[in-house]
């Protein structure tokens, strides 16, 4: 369910036509939905109610301040990467008792930083990561929980792209799983830390529960051992990856992966095991969309081409991952509102390769799309924008940074101003901003 919708011949956010927002705030504008953010949260969390986790939103997918706030509110934690997340996290008001790390190369400082603020559990992914956990704890004289991140090299579906796999062995995140024991026994046995449990995070997006199931059925197994062994084991963090719609009905329902997880769970949350999880694209996806204004079109050999304002350093994954994100005008002819993403039925569709202004070959945000006919000026949706978006934006070509807006109900509020120039120079002029 998303609140984006086609009414009286334009695309709404919630209450409000795109075109207003695009006409008072320009393009290049992130739009999201607050219900849809709420709705989605809500939903994942209560499909997984039966085992009472903690669901610690994953800032990377969408760390607007505002947006981690609406979430905590709802009660909602923060599964950070840096201690740029984890300030974020705190600006944002997340309970440090909702707040998880992970990262395969924290720093020094950033383990400093999640130490002392005494957060619900560091992901550590490393022998010497352990180590330097524990000289930090008794630095600091605290005792910090912390699970540790295991590679259960599982390999995921065939339609979870090879760049965002996370989880089979030789690759760069957590620790095999053969060696997982033998660290939760090292870690155990040092009085400067405590070690909850286990970690796993095994790409984005998985379409198949039983992936889940695989890794989860060789993480119980360790477990099992342990405890056989005499440890306690209270904290299993499943990590991300749950999909989001890109398309339409291609993507499994929460309930789906709930009747695989629960089953495997319950178990251990009967036993007062706590589950975590790190959701972000399948909350974050469809709660928001990147609207654009074409700036150009033209004729390359055989293709006509849309040249928008939105490129590569706006929304990367279309560069990066040849992901697939439905584009549609905010105000397309009658006959041409599209009733679901599948347009194939619509009469009068030209093909076009949708580019951006960036100096770089790889700039297309979809190849031979078929749209309405399109002319400069008019504006249009980049759908399913809400994870990576945002987050994912550079200033390559000294491109600004797109402004973002929260839409409730029919209020729209600006949560970031689009960058300047000075922005783009801020940092670097330091002899003018110092006066020497
Ligand atoms: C990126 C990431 C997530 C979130 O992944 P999604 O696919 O957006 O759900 C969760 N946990 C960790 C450790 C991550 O790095």
């Amino acid at each position: 369910m998303d609140e984006f919708a086609y009414r009286d011949g334009a695309l709404h956010c919630e209450g409000v036509p795109l075109t207003s927002v695009a006409e008072q705030f320009g393009t290049p504008t992130y739009v999201y939905s607050a219900s849809t953010l709420i709705d989605h949260y809500r939903r994942f969390a209560k499909a997984f109610d039966a085992i009472n986790p903690l669901v610690c939103f994953s800032a990377k997918a969408l760390s607007n301040v505002h947006l981690l706030r609406l979430l905590g509110r709802e009660g909602a934690g923060v599964d950070a990467v840096s201690g740029g997340e984890l300030h974020r996290a705190m600006l944002a008001g997340i309970d440090p008792e909702r707040t998880v790390l992970a990262g395969v190369g924290k720093s020094e400082t950033e383990l400093r930083e999640a130490v002392r603020r005494d957060i619900r559990c560091i992901n550590v992914e490393s022998e010497a990561e352990v180590e330097l956990l524990s000289r930090i704890a008794r630095q600091e004289g605290r005792r910090p929980r912390l699970a540790i991140r295991v590679n259960p090299d599982v390999a995921p579906d065939e339609r979870t792209p090879a760049r965002t796999t996370t989880g089979t062995r030789g690759g760069k995140f957590g620790v095999d799983i053969d060696r997982a024991a033998t660290l939760f026994n090292r870690a155990a046995a040092d009085d400067a830390l405590r070690v909850e449990g286990f970690h796993v995070h095994l790409g984005s997006p998985i379409f198949d529960p039983q992936v889940y199931a695989t890794a989860i059925d060789r993480l119980l197994a360790l477990v099992a051992m342990l405890e056989q062994a005499g440890h306690r084991i209270t904290t299993l963090n499943l990590g991300g990856g749950f999909p989001a719609e890109y398309l339409d009905h291609t993507a499994p329902s929460w309930d789906d992966f709930a009747e695989v997880i629960i089953a495997r769970m319950a178990d251990f949350t009967a036993r007062g095991g706590q589950v975590i999880f790190e959701p972000g694209r399948t909350i974050a996806a469809n709660a928001g969309v990147l609207i654009s204004t074409v700036r150009y079109l033209k004729q390359a050999g055989e293709r006509q081409l849309v040249v928008l304002d939105a490129g590569m350093t706006h929304l990367a994954r279309a560069a990066l991952y040849d992901s697939y994100h439905f584009i549609w005008p905010l105000q397309p002819p009658a006959e041409a509102t599209p009733g679901s993403r599948d347009v194939s039925g619509l009469a009068g569709l030209t093909e076009y390769d949708v580019v951006g202004p960036i100096c770089e070959s790889s700039d297309y945000l979809a190849r031979a799309r078929s749209l309405p006919e399109l002319k400069a000026g008019a504006h249009l949706a980049i759908f399913t924008a809400g994870a990576y978006g945002m987050t994912m934006t550079s200033n390559y070509n000294s491109q600004q940074r797109p402004a973002e807006v929260l839409v409730h109900g029919d209020q729209v509020r600006l949560i970031r101003r689009r960058e300047t120039y000075d922005d783009l120079v801020a940092l670097e002029l330091l002899d003018e901003v110092d006066g020497q």
